[in-house]
């Protein structure tokens, strides 16, 4: 009899969490639906709020990734010479510009101003680092090379006085009218445990089982790697836990942490304008060779 109970009520509960559950994990992103209440500060945002025993997937293995290619234009074809001969004169060939505005990204810079913590102790002169100043810059000169060729955009969070406005971001995202594709992209960098972390590098992070969000990581990773020589932490995905940002957006989804901003050497380099540079170029590499070659 006990056991009859017993067995009722596993099934009960099944049968509860297993609908709940379905509301909350739609089978394809492209149906998600967002629902309330989702306590914003209790999931995941980042790498620095992942503690380092719960990562499932690490993948430092990019040997699939595909090699990026000079993304110089390659030259048009000669036009051959036209024969002048009775019959009509055929137009001159030109030839087909490649698409320039394959993707609409949608960038988004992580945290504001009033997000609590996301910042260095206190450095050598007494100032510290603050992760939303650093995201902006970043995606301030992803914006500024994007112009230059002509790519679209949306920036998705400009101001600068609001708190990390999890939902806001996503639905300003999914939301924005756009007649192509869009992708998501996030930029942070990292926070390790204790005060100072010995933790350090690159790490770029997908929705978990997505093929486009892999590759979409794999090449924003390889080209952080490639610019900064930084220790290479792989691209990252895990079951659970998964951050909003990539989980409750409707669209391909990735989000870099570049270095960490508790680490004593690393942060200086987050600060230095040529690092931040290189930073600002890797991504643009990535988004220029997805829009050369598409996902
Ligand atoms: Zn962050």
């Amino acid at each position: 009899m006990l056991e009859k109970i017993t067995e009722f009520f596993r099934t009960f509960l099944k049968n509860i969490f297993g609908g709940l559950r379905s509301l909350f994990l739609p089978k394809d992103k492209e149906s998600i639906v967002i629902v309330e209440p989702d306590p914003e500060d209790l999931v995941p945002q980042d790498g620095g709020d992942i503690p380092q025993d719960t990562i499932v997937t690490i993948d430092t293995n990019l040997e699939e990734v595909v090699i990026v290619p000079d993304v110089e234009e390659t030259p048009p074809p000669e036009i051959p010479p036209i024969d002048i001969t009775p019959e009509p004169i055929p137009e001159p060939v030109t030839p087909k510009p490649r698409p320039s505005q394959r993707f609409l990204w949608c960038l988004d810079n992580g945290h504001g101003k009033l997000t609590a913590g996301k910042r260095s102790p206190k450095l050598k002169d007494g100032s510290r680092f603050f992760e939303y100043e650093f995201n902006r810059i970043i995606v301030k000169g992803i914006i500024k090379e994007l112009k230059k060729h002509n790519i679209k955009y949306y920036n998705i969070v400009p101001e600068i006085n609001v708190d990390n406005f999890l939902k806001g971001r996503v639905l300003r995202a999914n939301n924005v009218p756009s007649d192509i594709p869009k992708i998501f992209l996030s930029v942070h960098s990292n926070a390790g445990p204790g005060t100072w972390t010995s933790a350090k590098g690159l790490e770029t992070w997908f929705f978990h089982g997505s093929r486009t969000g892999r590759k979409l990581a794999a090449v924003f990773q390889q080209q952080l790697v490639n610019a900064l020589g930084w220790t290479n932490r792989g691209i990252k995905s895990q079951p659970t836990k998964q951050f909003f940002v990539l989980r409750r957006t409707n669209m391909p989804a990735v989000l870099t942490e570049t270095g960490f901003y508790n680490n004593k050497k690393e942060v200086y380099s987050l600060l230095d304008k040529k690092i931040q540079q290189k930073i600002i170029k890797a991504h643009v590499d990535a988004i220029l060779y997805f829009e050369k070659y598409g996902l």
